[in-house]
């Protein structure tokens, strides 16, 4: 499963009034929901413009270009998006030179419920090739009469060489995602990924290091590898079975590389030899993501996630005999059609058995077109409201615990830059992923730094150089 990130941050309908500023030409604005693979191809989407000329501004409501880069994994981005185009009406029929797109999950799955509730769209953009976004944009631009615009490239199956073709062009940055695999094949129930993202496909190793290489050459020191279940990488590739231990260690002899991160690992896929790399790899960094989803084992099996939870259980003690210090986070779902009260007892019993370092948690969002989504036996959604809340708290707890825990210790720190809630502060991740804030020169920025926990919160820790 997708671990999720906030959207950016909406600009208001004040945004709409009459005396906001002109449409300023020649300028782009992408809009982003959902995964970090969703940023990632944002990432990529800017980069085509730039090309074509275009320059980024912050302000959606007077670009150019506006790019909605959607999510479907949840109703809320999706709400959030038709919203949005509703509220783009008026600035469309204002300025015909706009240039509007919809790209992402949602585009992929319901294009043709956009141009029918939002004809103003000049282009939909399935998630198959990004690389297509240039011809639309060029298109767009130079027609005189408005004609909306579809590309869902087709999807090929199994083929191995169906994967996107990368833009490698990137700004200088300390951190930087590398998607290693698209689509997935574990067709989850409630989950929509494997319709709108297609089938799995790993990126050949080959292309891979040239890309870290490049980031490297440009002054990138942290990796995240990206895919819906990294550790199932390498499964077909032409030059033959690659696992995805063994691609962290190719990684990791890349000089300028110092830390690796990947998300997100599949339970059942875990094997030992990446359990070893873990514990073995300097580089590789000491937290392990991995959605647990339900403690229920019934419910698990209604889910179709391919384990039990005596096997993650097991799987956990195996992490923690083999990695010193390895940090723990997962992805829960509450409210699963038909859940009852005792089989979500049993998510949250799952939950105090392994005291997860973190965990993102959501209230179960139908999903039109998938199995559980279908099901009649749906939770209402204030049982699913109380439920998350309990589930929340109860972690809150945890994770407090566990923090404190850590007094005393020195942690290794990536430093990031000036902390954006105490300017006075630098901050950074320690290896197991916790935020760090403590007093230091900016120069710092882009350096290790051994720094000893004094403090803890929920979100992390406060500490002082060593
Ligand atoms: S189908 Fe399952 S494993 Fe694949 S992306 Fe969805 S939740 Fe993750």
């Amino acid at each position: 499963m997708v671990d999720l990130v906030p959207p950016h941050t909406l600009l208001s309908k004040a945004a709409l009034s009459l005396d906001r500023p002109a449409m300023q030409p020649g300028t782009y604005f992408i809009q982003t929901w959902g995964c970090q693979m969703n940023e990632e191809d944002s990432e990529q989407m800017a980069l085509h413009l730039e090309d074509l000329g275009f320059r980024p501004i912050t302000d959606l409501f007077t670009a150019q270009v506006v790019i909605l880069n959607t999510c479907s994994v949840r109703k809320k981005p999706e709400d959030k998006a038709f919203s949005l185009l509703g509220e783009l009406i008026p600035l469309k029929r204002a300025n015909p030179e706009m240039i509007l797109g919809v790209c992402g999950c949602m585009a992929q799955a319901r294009a043709d419920e956009i141009h029918r509730r939002a004809p103003h769209v000049d282009f939909v953009l399935g998630t198959g090739d990004l690389g297509l976004l240039p011809n639309l944009v060029t298109e767009a631009a130079q027609r005189k009469k408005f004609q909306k615009r579809v590309a869902l490239p087709e999807r090929k199956g199994r083929v191995v060489e169906d994967v996107p073709q990368r833009h490698l062009g990137r700004p200088q940055k300390l951190k930087a995602f590398v998607p290693i695999q698209y689509g997935c094949d574990k067709f989850c129930t409630y989950c929509i990924v494997p319709t709108t993202r297609g089938r799995e496909r790993s990126r050949p190793t080959q292309d891979i290091l040239d890309e870290v290489r490049a980031l490297a050459d440009n002054g990138t020191k942290e990796i995240s590898l990206l895919g819906q279940t990294v550790n199932s990488y390498g499964k077909n590739l032409l030059e033959g079975r690659v696992p995805f231990s063994e691609l962290l260690w190719k990684i990791a002899e890349i000089d300028g590389i110092e830390r690796i991160r990947y998300t997100s690992p599949y339970p059942k896929d875990f094997k030992r030899d990446l359990i070893e790399t873990i514990r073995d790899c300097p580089k590789v960094m000491e937290h392990v993501h991995m959605p647990l989803q339900s403690g229920d084992n019934e419910v698990l099996r209604a889910m179709k996630r391919a384990y039990t939870r005596e096997q993650f259980f097991d799987l956990v003690d195996e992490l923690r005999g083999t990695i010193p210090n390895v940090s723990l986070t997962t992805d829960m779902i509450v409210g699963f059609p038909g859940e009852t009260d005792e089989q979500f007892e049993n998510s949250v019993d799952a939950m105090d058995r392994v005291r997860f370092d973190g965990a993102y948690m959501f209230a179960y969002s139908i999903r039109p077109g998938t199995p559980a989504g279908d099901a009649e036996n749906q939770i209402a959604e204030d049982v699913k409201k109380a439920r998350l809340r309990r589930m929340m708290d109860r972690q809150d707890d945890v994770t407090r615990e566990i923090n404190l825990a850590q007094h005393g210790r020195e942690v290794e720190v990536m430093v990031e830059g000036v902390s954006i809630r105490n300017p006075d502060r630098l901050q950074g991740f320690s290896r197991e992923w916790k935020m760090v804030h403590f007093a230091g020169s900016a120069e710092r920025t882009g350096r290790l730094a051994r720094v000893r926990v004094t403090d803890s919160k929920v979100w992390g820790f406060e500490g002082e150089l060593v």
